[in-house]
């Protein structure tokens, strides 16, 4: 798992910098988010079968939550971090095994335990990428406390390894199954070779980037199955776009790249507006509702200050991010206004502190985007959040004051002061 951006860390102690990287590996999985897919469902409903227990999860690791990709026999899509057994098997790097929750001093209070049949027995293996990076846990749970042979073990390991293999397959595969969009390899792959011949022929090369608005409001109004939907005909639109020799690729849950080899930068700025125009127009219909959505582009020319295809993206992303802050549905042109890569924001994944009432509050919350102007973080719940606050980062010595620009049920997007 070798795609994340290697980035160096600056301050925190060295656990604060193993947790950044360990992070980074989760945030290159690009798995937090996604719908059910088979083959980890199929693990878990194994794992369950073969082992007779109550509930089996595939779980990740985030810095506020842990996710399951896969849940047999749990209510819970998302837990919070401190109330988890997994995340005792990120910290300790091995399996846990708990034949009775009620008996271990650090277990016993945890909401799961105490709750009306909660859970007793505990076994979890972590996954490991590559690199060594724990990025989340195959566990198998009871209600009744239980014995667990070394066979047993030795079963669960098997099946977490098959998981570690399955998260492999998924990151080599070159096209998204979802959309049959490239992935975010396949673009770096091939946008590495079109940007080399831009150079050095003189040819016109450009990025559009764009990302579908409030998309998250049509998973948390409509369901996952909708936003899947969704997500499939705007990428069916876009293919109906572009020409054959275009590169088009999902870099993210509902981010999308496309490349335009002979392309000016007026010819991808007209191309933006009318996928922009076909994507406002689609209708879907969910639960009897007639539903739209929109998308905000960014747009970006390879010229000679650009040098690489990570440029050229990166001003895609900046342009894309000064539509979303000028309203949505729209589109920017990177070059022209006052886009800068100032107000580009990466997609990270960090460890963060919501600090307010003078240091006398905290939350935790996940950092998904970062810039030199903002940020956008995850968390449980804003519902206690105050409008402007401190935001921590120790792994990279941040401490930011902020002002919320917009906020949601479970995110927030801040403005630095
Ligand atoms: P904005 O206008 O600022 O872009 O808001 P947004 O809600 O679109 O942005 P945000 O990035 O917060 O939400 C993206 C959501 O996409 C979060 C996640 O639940 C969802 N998502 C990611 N991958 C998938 C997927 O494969 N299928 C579905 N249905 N949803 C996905
Ligand atoms: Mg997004
Ligand atoms: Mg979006």
């Amino acid at each position: 798992m070798s795609v994340s951006s290697a980035r160096t860390v600056e301050g925190g102690n060295s656990d604060q910098r193993w947790e950044a990287h360990r992070l980074e590996a989760v945030a290159a999985l690009d798995i937090l988010d996604t719908s059910p897919e088979k083959p980890f469902d199929r693990i878990a409903r194994l794992v369950k079968a073969a082992l007779d227990v109550d509930t089996a999860l595939i779980s990740f690791i985030d810095a506020h939550r842990q996710w399951h990709k896969a849940n047999v026999g749990m209510d819970d899509q998302q837990i919070p971090l401190q109330e988890t057994l997994c995340r005792h098997v990120v910290k300790y790097g091995g399996p846990l095994i708990v034949q009775d929750a009620r008996q271990d001093p650090r277990f016993a209070k945890s909401r799961l335990v105490t709750a009306e049949h909660g859970l007793r027995f505990y076994a979890g293996i972590p996954l490991k990428t590559r690199d060594g990076f724990v990025v989340g846990t195959l566990c198998a749970i009871d209600r009744e406390p239980r014995q667990f042979p070394a066979r047993d073990l030795d079963l669960l390991q098997d099946f977490a390894d098959l998981v570690v293999d399955q998260l492999e397959l998924r990151e080599r595969a070159m096209t998204d199954e979802l959309t049959g969009a490239l992935s975010r390899r396949a673009l770096y792959d091939e946008g590495g070779r079109l940007a080399a011949l831009t150079s050095r022929h003189r040819h016109n090369l450009t990025a559009i980037a764009f990302d579908l608005d409030h998309f998250k409001s049509i998973n948390d109004n409509y369901g996952h199955a909708a936003g899947d939907e969704v997500l499939r005909r705007v990428a069916k639109t876009v293919k109906l776009l572009v020409r054959k020799s275009d590169i088009f690729a999902r870099v993210g849950g509902e981010e999308f790249t496309i490349l335009l080899p002979e392309t000016d930068r007026q010819g991808a700025a007209e191309a933006a507006e009318k996928l922009r125009k076909d994507i406002s127009a689609l209708r879907f219909e969910f639960d009897g509702t007639t539903v739209g959505v929109t998308a905000s582009l960014g747009v970006a020319a390879f010229d000679a200050s650009t040098g690489d295809i990570e440029t050229l993206l990166t001003r895609a992303d900046a342009a894309l991010y000064k539509a979303k802050n000028d309203g949505r549905n729209r589109y920017a042109v990177w070059g022209t206004g006052d886009i800068s890569v100032r107000s580009a924001r990466r997609r990270v994944l960090k460890a963060g502190k919501v600090s307010f009432n003078n240091g006398g509050s905290s939350i935790d919350c996940t950092v998904r985007t970062l810039g030199q102007e903002g940020a956008g973080m995850d968390l449980i719940s804003t519902a206690d959040v105050p409008d402007e606050f401190r935001l921590i980062i120790r792994s990279d010595g941040l401490d930011a004051s902020c002002r919320v620009t917009s906020r949601t049920r479970t995110h927030i997007e801040v403005e630095f002061r």
